[in-house]
């Protein structure tokens, strides 16, 4: 099948560009997260993300072990951006996420990646982690779109992400691939600093749904448009797993694609004999599942089990 991004139509029309230097103009005082911390990005002041103007990048590469209709055949290709406007203190890339491990690359260069990836034959680009950086992604596909660049691109964000942002993506991004951490904004605070997390992702998951609804997929199976919503199941009930799925069910859709993942293991500062500090159990993942089947989402995946804590990604399961 032929389908053209959204982003070849509004940079036709100098839409993006527009776009592109609103969100570059909302650096000069940043409020292009939630964190909302006011400084001067674009003079190098660091806000609660560390990120100055220039895009941080980690790593790119193709990547084979994302969802089915994300990875496909020939892999997606996945932009890991450091630093993160989040701060959790289970996440397993902190050293990327919190201390910032990678290389400052001009709004070119990110341009120049997003297109050697297409020219690798991935399906997609995976843009890791973005939500601090979507002015320059904006900036960067401005510069891709004349070289060629035709891929969707996908938005996998941890689902803290400010309304105004959205909007201005909105056309860019084809696939929204959000988390839904938490719905109890004490748990919020206490493990990612954000205790209006639940508030803000759900505005957010509401909003990705309103611009792109429920997940595509061509003659293939690979997606192309649409929403994919992961949540990741804390031991002891720390992620309100049940609360999600209802929000998800009853104020998304029963339709919506959810990858219910089992993968948590203590990391970081969670290994510290506190609440976080074991794999989720058997009869966790069970209940979990249990309560995605009772709330009618029936799209999606989970993961194997097995004593060892979570299945690796080629044991992504489809929801029957
Ligand atoms: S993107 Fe970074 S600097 Fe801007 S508001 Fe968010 S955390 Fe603060």
């Amino acid at each position: 099948m032929d389908y053209k991004p959204g982003y070849i139509g509004l940079f036709k029309t100098g839409r993006l560009q527009k776009r592109s230097r609103m969100a570059h103009e909302s650096m000069d005082s940043c409020v292009l997260c939630p964190r909302k911390c006011m400084v001067n990005r674009l003079q190098g002041h660091l806000g609660f993300c560390r990120s100055g103007f220039l895009p941080k990048i980690s790593s790119y590469n193709v990547h084979h072990g994302e969802e089915p209709p994300i990875s496909g055949t020939r892999g997606s290709g996945t932009i890991f951006f450091s630093h993160c406007n989040l701060a959790c203190c289970y996440c397993q890339n902190w050293p990327i996420s919190q201390q910032g491990q990678g290389r400052e690359v001009s709004c070119e260069r990110l341009a120049g990646m997003m297109l050697e990836l297409q020219e690798r034959g991935c399906h997609n680009i995976n843009l890791v982690t973005p939500s601090h950086m979507a002015a320059q992604i904006l900036m960067a596909l401005e510069i891709a779109i004349p070289h060629g660049f035709n891929l969707p691109l996908v938005y996998n964000t941890s689902g803290y992400d400010s309304l105004d942002t959205l909007k201005l993506l909105e056309g860019s991004v084809d696939i929204y691939m959000p988390d839904i951490r938490y719905t109890d904004p004490g748990a919020a605070e206490r493990y990612s600093g954000a205790g209006n997390y639940p508030a803000v992702n759900k505005a957010a998951l509401r909003e990705m749904w309103r611009q792109v609804g429920e997940l595509k997929v061509d003659d293939g199976g690979i997606a192309f448009k649409g929403m994919l919503v992961r949540h990741l199941v804390l031991p002891n009930g720390l992620s309100q797993t049940k609360d999600a799925l209802k929000f998800l069910s009853t104020q998304i859709s029963p339709h919506v694609h959810l990858s219910l993942m089992s993968q948590f293991f203590p990391a970081h500062k969670a290994n510290q004999g506190n609440e976080l500090g074991r794999p989720i159990s058997q009869e966790e993942y069970r209940q979990a599942l249990a309560w995605v089947e009772g709330y009618g989402l029936d799209n999606g995946w989970h993961q194997e089990l097995d004593d060892t804590g979570g299945g690796p990604p080629d044991r992504i399961i489809k929801v029957s």
